[in-house]
């Protein structure tokens, strides 16, 4: 059974059309600009254009009222206007026909507009948003373990693939799943991730092997 990461594992994040995060921007320039200065901006934008979102309001902690408004303009996108597309090898993901779970961090409704932007709802047993807005939020690892429950295998029966060593990777590896990162540019190479791979093309030859 496959358990996948969406943002920059399925889809580049750096691609989704940069104007539907314009009334975001101006609230981060407006907060930041008035209560800093110019550095201050460009390091906050700087993050939200890298980092998950929930780990830039952690850094740079906004007062309730400007999380409030991000979160606000986040839920007014339209999957629509997000114009994504899956990585060209999402192919060889979707021709492993094992069942896949998607565990994905985020607002859920930002979450869910990606989704169905990329059209790829149908391809996943289940899907499961991490909202950092959750009051039990049970981040990745417990998710992880919830799904280990409802599907009553092993852990090593699982294969986690996700970009980000520090969330998917190191959730999956403590709790014994098999664990495959895919390389990106903003993501330092896992020390503990059991494979490391460039493209899904890569996966059919890995799972197999096992
Ligand atoms: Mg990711």
């Amino acid at each position: 059974m496959l358990i996948l990461d969406l943002d920059n594992t399925i889809y580049n994040t750096s691609t989704i059309n940069r104007t539907v995060f314009s009334p975001v921007i101006e609230v981060l320039k407006k907060y930041y600009g008035n209560k800093y200065n110019e550095t201050k901006v460009t390091e906050v934008i700087s993050d939200f254009w890298t980092k998950p979102i929930d780990v830039v309001l952690k850094t740079h902690c906004p007062p309730k009222s400007v999380e409030n408004t991000i979160f606000k303009c986040l839920e007014n996108i339209r999957s629509d206007d997000l114009k994504i597309n899956p990585y060209p090898d999402y192919a060889y993901l979707k021709g492993i026909l094992q069942p896949k779970v998607l565990v994905t961090s985020g607002y859920e409704s930002f979450q869910n507009a990606k989704i169905i932007a990329l059209g790829i709802e149908k391809d996943f047993v289940d899907v499961i948003i991490d909202d950092p807005r959750a009051s039990n939020r049970l981040f990745k690892s417990g998710i992880f373990e919830k799904i280990i429950d409802t599907y009553n295998k092993m852990p090593e029966e699982f294969w986690i693939i996700g970009d980000n060593p520090d969330s998917e990777i190191l959730a999956g590896s403590k709790l014994g799943m098999k664990t495959i990162q895919r390389k990106t540019r903003e993501c330092e190479v896992s020390m503990q991730a059991d494979y490391v791979i460039e493209s899904f093309v890569e996966l059919e030859r890995i799972i197999d092997k096992e």
